[in-house]
């Protein structure tokens, strides 16, 4: 487990590492934010170098395709899910068929480095309905 977060991180770039241990370190296992933190430190980053790099990087405007790359840390690790979504409500929790006619399929789009969600603007509304029903 250890080697396999090791062997992920060590294709970030130094950037991508500091956004990683301040967006994503949260979100790990504490064995998991031991292994991430030692990595970290050993590749020369400190917290105020991260702290940095941060500040120098995040959303800054680039050339590439707003499609291929994270608004917020310029990482092209992407990762793409679909989400099925029923009536604003996730339906991993539904069994029952007769519900499916009324499924929508949507696809996000989260950011790997840093978590940030880059799904397009006109699934928005479907985010809004959802965001109300909480
Ligand atoms: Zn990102």
């Amino acid at each position: 487990m250890s080697q396999k977060i090791e062997t992920i991180l060590s294709n970030f770039s130094e950037i991508e590492l500091a956004f990683f241990y301040n967006y994503k370190l949260n979100t790990y296992s504490p064995s998991s934010q031991k292994v991430i933190k030692s990595y970290i430190l050993r590749s020369g980053l400190s917290q105020g170098k991260i702290d940095e790099l941060i500040k120098e990087n995040e959303f800054v405007k680039s050339k590439d395709s707003p499609d291929k790359t994270c608004p917020r840390c310029k990482s092209n690790k992407l990762l793409k899910e679909d989400e099925e979504v029923y009536n604003g409500s996730s339906v991993a929790m539904l069994d029952n068929d007769s519900f499916r006619q009324d499924i929508e399929k949507i696809e996000t789009k989260v950011c790997f480095v840093c978590g940030f969600n880059l799904t397009n603007n006109k699934s928005q509304g479907l985010f809004n309905r959802l965001f109300n029903k909480i």
